[in-house]
């Protein structure tokens, strides 16, 4: 490669780190993402420029039947189905992985890495991390696709021995990749292949609903990890580099996440985390009773509250009732009661989701509160306005052993005077549990669309004022 190739490189990492630096705020969000996107456009430039290309024509077709899909989905998918479109993502990175390291194996001429029988030590051992880090990718990012997507149970598929079968794969994996070394036998890069396939679906399958987040998370550091290894086999620093940047930032934000949801990083990585239980109600609905009011009965509490604080969770995204909560916020401030948003590092459906939501709707980043910022605020609050969200506030996690997401913090919205929870029903939240706090005595439901809903709050607010 040559030096102009090198810098050009450098150049696109360089952009890449600094994506990643604007990606961390907001505020610089937009920013990051270009540079992302400069970054990525001079990588491929540069590599077109390199003598191993022979021919355009595949590549070409390549980008263009890529491209057009990838455009395609892009302008179609909905926000709510990010993860599931970000698993689906992931599995291709992994699937890469084990291509480049098969066609690396069966042709290695083409690779400069020697010939049939007498490929390097080195080149052997990164062909097999590569491989068995792609294959756990890929079997792990489509079993996490079905879940998300509701295409198998959410639920978490536990059995006797599970931790034993995991362990003794692993080790199979460890040995079978030192033997292939040895001797570069296709036979055992395919039981590597099958071995490595099999763990990355048994690590997936005893996660459960809400600790998704966290496995979305963890297969976007095995994604980058599986390139590091493409990036060995290809000798192409970028993209070592480029996979080392997913691999670690994936690995720091499932750390975050794990810490956010209590859970701890060893059980994630080898899989099985959370409660025992199955799920269930966390209670029984029994003989209580909710009650219900209207969007006037709403307006009414808040025109008499002093400080107001809005809960956004999925059903916000669902209805995209995000800009209709930013002028609720808005008229709520214009009567001089204090408006704050709270934010649970999990609300939504995938990490950062009710930050993005607002930035979109021009909510100003200073009044909008991270769990810890805010959690203490809520005693001394009159109204929470809980819009669509629900696992999120759910006590259960707190207070039963056997609930999936025990263990996990949540807003303490029933410390507030009074709550009002916006939602079309008494439909369980993502983790399939009901809420005990929509049976409270300071809770009031307010049924239906979160942005219909919000409307005529508004509504009542500016006819009904005192
Ligand atoms: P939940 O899924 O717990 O609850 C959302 C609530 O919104 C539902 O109970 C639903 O009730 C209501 N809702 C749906 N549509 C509408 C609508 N149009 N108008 C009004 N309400 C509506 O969401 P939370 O945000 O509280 O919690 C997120 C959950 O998702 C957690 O369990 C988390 O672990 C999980 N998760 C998070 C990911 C992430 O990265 N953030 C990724 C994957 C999962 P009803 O049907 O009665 O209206």
């Amino acid at each position: 490669m040559s030096n102009l190739v090198y810098i050009a490189y450098l150049v696109a990492a360089v952009c890449f780190i600094l994506a990643l630096k604007g990606l961390s705020s907001p505020a610089s969000a937009r920013t990051g993402n270009k540079l992302g996107m400069a970054g990525m456009a001079i990588a491929i430039l540069t590599t077109l420029t390199l003598p191993s290309v022979q021919s355009f024509g595949m590549i070409i077709l390549g980008l263009a039947i890529g491209g057009a899909i990838g455009y395609v989905i892009a302008k179609k998918i909905k926000m709510t189905a990010m993860p599931q479109l970000v698993a689906a993502f992931h599995s291709l990175v992994g699937l890469a992985a084990v291509f480049v390291a098969a066609a690396a194996l069966w042709s290695p001429e083409a690779y400069g890495i020697g010939v049939t029988g007498s490929i390097g030590a080195g080149s052997l051992i990164e062909m097999g991390l590569g491989a068995a880090i792609g294959a756990i990718t890929f079997s792990g990012s489509v079993i996490a696709f079905a879940k998300l997507q509701g295409l198998v149970s959410g639920a978490p598929v536990r059995f006797a021995g599970q931790h034993a079968l995991n362990a003794a794969i692993a080790i199979g994996i460890v040995v079978l990749i030192a033997l292939f070394c040895g001797t570069e036998s296709k036979t055992l890069f395919i039981l590597l292949l099958l071995a490595s396939f099999a763990i990355g679906f048994l690590l997936i399958i005893p996660i459960g609903g809400a600790d998704m987040p966290v496995v979305v998370s963890m297969l976007n550091s095995y994604s980058g990890w599986a390139a590091v290894g493409i990036g060995f086999t290809l000798g192409n620093p970028l993209l070592i580099i480029t996979g080392a940047l997913v691999g670690a930032s994936g690995a720091i934000l499932s750390y975050i996440m794990c810490k956010a949801m209590n859970r701890s990083i060893i059980n994630v990585i080898f899989g099985g985390f959370g409660a025992e239980a199955a799920a269930g109600p966390a209670a029984a609905a029994g003989d209580r009773s909710v009650k219900s009011g209207s969007a006037e009965d709403a307006g009414f509490m808040m025109e008499n509250a002093s400080s107001v604080i809005i809960v956004p969770g999925y059903g916000m995204a669902v209805a995209q009732a995000q800009h209709a909560v930013r002028e609720l916020g808005e008229t709520l401030e214009k009567a001089g009661i204090s408006v704050r948003y709270a934010i649970h590092p999990v609300a939504g459906r995938m990490p950062g989701h009710m930050n993005v939501l607002l930035a979109e709707a021009n909510v100003p980043y200073d009044s909008v509160f991270e769990l810890d910022e805010i959690n203490r605020d809520f005693s001394s609050t009159d109204v929470v306005y809980v819009i669509g969200a629900n696992d999120i506030t759910n006590p259960a996690a707190k207070s039963d052993p056997a609930s999936p997401i025990y263990g996990m913090p949540i807003l303490d919205v029933a410390a507030a005077k009074t709550v009002i929870f916006v939602k079309r029903g008494m439909a369980a939240g993502y983790a399939g549990i009901e809420n005990a706090l929509f049976y409270q005595q300071n809770t009031m439901m307010l049924f239906g669309d979160a942005k219909k809903v919000t409307e005529e709050l508004i509504k009542s607010l500016n006819g009904g004022g005192h």
